[in-house]
């Protein structure tokens, strides 16, 4: 959990990082993130600083309306009500929001999207997920669903997602898709096991280690270096078909790529571009703060529209 102070002006004045320890449970993942917030709070009364409100962001299926962590595969959260949850204990005004969403909204804000009105902030790590912002706000979905850019089918006869569909973008393109595919290739290891496998004392080759590979010129790091970036330039051109955004922001572990990525993907996304109009396509620049800030920016937001 990142953790922050954050001013009316967007400046970070103490940060704080917890363990989620997950597998406790998501009641106790609840009482944990309430007795940081708690704890915050009160930093800020011993600092002389007046806490005005409280922003919490989740990962999963997020109904920002209701205040309600409708879902989540990593926490396990079924429907809290977390809004109320948290302005119960802190008597304070609180915004519930989701992760990506939220990351979304401060790069588009305060990050490498400023001065864009219209943004498309894409999360591309474990998995692949998307925040489109408007007008500085991130859109939810009619089911607090909204951005799930990773399970746009680009492969139809491609692997197996996480969600059960077959040929999803994260499926191909998301950093493990990557390190997994590599070892797939690579094939059985010297003592007979496969690569894909990884077991105790054998590492797989990392997503960051194939875009490395791929850039000194060897042929199979190259050749899934090149699947993924296809891949993403799919996702993405969907995406500017659907939103027609000025910027693209690309975040998470698979963007400090770097050259090796936005290079080759500006190539292959502005060949499969007709009409629509080529975005700016950008790395992030808020690092793992992303979340955190945007939920400031959505608690922020909350005390100018209650
Ligand atoms: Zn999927």
């Amino acid at each position: 959990m990142k953790c922050a102070l954050v001013g009316a002006d967007g400046a970070v004045r103490h940060a704080e990082r917890h363990p989620t320890d997950a597998e406790r449970g998501p009641d106790a993942v609840v009482e944990t993130i309430l007795t940081v917030a708690e704890g915050l709070a009160g930093k800020a009364r011993a600092d002389g600083l007046t806490p005005t409100a409280l922003g919490i962001v989740v990962p999963g299926v997020v109904d920002e309306a209701r205040g309600v962590a409708v879902w989540s595969a990593n926490v396990g959260f079924r429907d809290v009500p977390l809004r109320e949850l948290a302005a119960r204990r802190l008597g304070l005004p609180t915004a519930l929001g989701h992760d990506v969403r939220a990351g979304g909204l401060a790069e588009a804000r305060l990050g490498a999207g400023r001065d864009a009105g219209h943004v498309l902030f894409v999360a591309i790590g474990t998995g692949i997920a998307a925040a489109h912002v408007v007008a500085s706000s991130a859109a939810t979905g009619a089911h607090g669903a909204a951005g799930e850019l990773g399970h746009i089918l680009v492969r139809p006869d491609g692997p197996i997602c996480g969600c059960g569909q077959r040929g999803c973008l994260e499926a191909v393109a998301s950093a493990s898709s990557v390190a997994r595919r590599y070892a797939e290739l690579i094939g059985p290891t010297s003592d007979g096991g496969s690569a894909a496998d990884a077991g105790p004392g054998r590492t797989m080759v990392t997503a960051a280690e194939v875009a490395a590979r791929a850039a000194a010129g060897e042929d199979l790091a190259t050749r899934v270096w090149r699947e993924a970036v296809e891949a993403l330039a799919d996702g993405l051109a969907t995406g500017q078909a659907l939103y027609d955004v000025e910027t693209i922001v690309l975040g998470g572990g698979l963007a400090q790529a770097g050259a090796g990525l936005f290079d080759p993907l500006r190539v292959a996304l502005r060949d499969r571009l007709t009409f629509h109009r080529e975005p700016r396509l950008v790395p992030a620049v808020l690092g793992d703060e992303a979340g955190c800030l945007g939920a400031a920016l959505l608690a922020l937001d909350k005390l100018e529209t209650p």
